[in-house]
């Protein structure tokens, strides 16, 4: 499907009932949840309600061809509250990494029990990082043994939303620690597995209604069925890490500068995988915070007056809100250009994934900084949401990979890039392919005696038209 900006009738509607949501229901009891620091039980009930917690809306909306859709709905209930929207989407985060290691089965089964049901409601979480450092995610140091019909889980997990109140924990750990993350697997471990304890829940500068947690798992027994996957595809990959690792080994002894062979994934675009589509979906997150904060800003300087005008006709005030509204601009381009890659499969060969993320996050800190400070002292005093807004958006160039993480991960892929052309040509990148489009050399050579006989007709659009249509769109995106 080629990429638009057009909104589709399914677009505007989803919009219009994720934005209506996030207005009447998030924003009235945002800043409340926030300084209590309290999970908003109430909130979640009322999105199960409406449709908008519920494993069957994600089921739909990944599907869209655009794209678009998820994108759409997690600007807005970020836009209402970024606590309260990540208590919303952790279930999702949870579900798309069981999408991406479950079995059909696995997925039938487990999906339902992370969002419950209107009445019923339930939790999930997604544990991956450790104390020692989430960004090497590589040297997590979390076992798992088998030992007859169970698995037996040891280790820690630091950050974890939803962490031991969820009813289902999607879990990383490893198999055989010697082969990094190819001895890794993810695992489901139910609330009130004996084993799983909640160490501590962490008290957080922003996104103060969301709950996050310290969890230890010892001795945390769990069915040999919660391996998600097969034991067969797990051995498999065990058995590629051992390969690349004896591969490298060798190299290392033969002086060769680096291994190369199956399974080298030292950065490749054919390895930036599925991160890469999953965060388009943060980069929506914080342009939710980034376009709240700009709004109340712009709204605030036209009003308020100094030195007899309202503040926006200060350049010192106009200027940095014209930089930020183009840059949450700028960052939305960003982020539905990967989404409609990653709905389209077209290899994020610049880590166009990671750039989204990239940019919405930094835009989310730039725009409400610039927000508190348009507000002044105002600004600073909770009296206005922007100080909270201030608060909200640092995660978002922290979690989910750093911004230096995405830094490097673009780095990498750049550095492929060597010799190409720095403009993104899209999906199979075998460049323009419509050989009379604006700006190709037969275009101009025909255009050229055209121009000269000073034709005023579109006759040049008319030559085009009579050249059939599949030869136009030949390997078009
Ligand atoms: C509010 C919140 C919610 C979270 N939710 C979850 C969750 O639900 N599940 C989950 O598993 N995790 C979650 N996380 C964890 C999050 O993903 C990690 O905090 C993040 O990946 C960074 O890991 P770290 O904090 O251990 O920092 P570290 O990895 O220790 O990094 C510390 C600093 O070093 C920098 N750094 C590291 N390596 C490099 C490098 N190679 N080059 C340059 N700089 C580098 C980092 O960018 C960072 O600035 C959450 C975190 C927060 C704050």
């Amino acid at each position: 499907m080629a990429f638009s900006l057009e909104l589709t009738p399914a677009h505007h509607e989803l919009l219009d009932r994720a934005h209506g949501f996030a207005e009447d229901v998030i924003r009235p009891v945002a800043a409340q949840y926030d300084r209590e620091a309290q999970f908003p039980w109430q909130v979640l009930e009322q999105a199960s309600e409406a449709g908008l917690y519920d494993f069957l809306l994600y089921r739909d909306l990944i599907s869209d061809p655009t794209g678009l859709s998820l994108c759409l709905l997690i600007e807005e209930l970020f836009w209402g509250c970024a606590g309260i929207g990540l208590s919303i989407v952790y279930p999702a985060l949870a579900l798309s990494a069981l999408a991406q290691a479950a079995t059909p089965e696995q997925l039938l089964r487990w999906a339902p029990e992370c969002f419950g049901e209107p009445g019923n409601i339930k939790l999930a979480s997604l544990a991956v990082t450790e104390p020692h450092g989430g960004s090497d995610v590589s040297s997590n140091t979390t076992v798992a043994r088998r030992e007859g019909d169970s698995w037996v889980i040891d280790g820690t997990k630091m950050f974890i939303g939803n962490g031991g109140v969820a009813d289902v924990h999607v879990v990383n750990a490893s198999v055989d620690r010697s082969v990094g993350h190819y001895g890794q697997a993810m695992f489901i471990v139910p609330k009130d597995t004996s084993g799983l304890r909640l160490v501590r829940t962490l008290d957080k500068l922003g996104c103060r209604a969301s709950h996050h947690a310290e969890l230890a798992f010892e001795g945390c027994r769990i069915p040999a069925d919660h391996l998600l996957g097969t034991e067969d595809e797990l051995e498999d990959k065990v058995a590629r890490g051992q390969r690349k690792t004896e591969a490298a080994e060798r190299a290392r002894r033969d002086g060769a500068e680096k291994a190369t062979g199956e399974g080298d994934d030292s950065g490749g675009s054919t390895t930036l995988g599925a991160f890469e589509q999953t965060r388009p979906l943060v980069a929506a997150q914080a342009i939710g915070v980034a376009r709240a904060a700009y709004e109340y800003a712009r709204d605030y300087a036209t009003e308020r007056e100094a030195f007899g005008h309202p503040i926006i006709e200060h350049q010192g005030t106009a200027f940095p809100l014209a930089d930020v509204a183009a840059a949450i601009d700028s960052a939305r381009l960003l982020t539905w250009r990967a989404a409609w890659m990653a709905a389209n499969k077209v290899s994020f060969v610049q880590a166009e994934g990671s750039m989204s993320k990239l940019v919405a996050s930094e835009v989310a800190v730039q725009a409400t900084e610039r927000a508190v400070q348009t507000l002044g002292g105002w600004g600073y005093i909770d009296d206005h949401p922007v100080e909270k807004w201030y608060r909200d958006a640092k995660v978002f160039s922290i979690y989910e990979g750093t911004s230096e993480i995405q830094r490097m991960i673009i780095g990498r892929a750049i550095a492929e890039q060597r010799g190409e052309g720095p403009l993104h040509l899209g999906a199979g990148s075998g460049g323009v392919t419509n050989p009379l489009a604006r700006g190709t050399k037969a275009r101009s050579r025909l255009s050229k005696p055209v121009v000269q006989a000073g034709v005023r007709t579109s006759w040049l659009e008319r030559a085009a038209r009579l050249v059939p249509d599949s030869f136009l769109r030949g390997g078009s995106r």
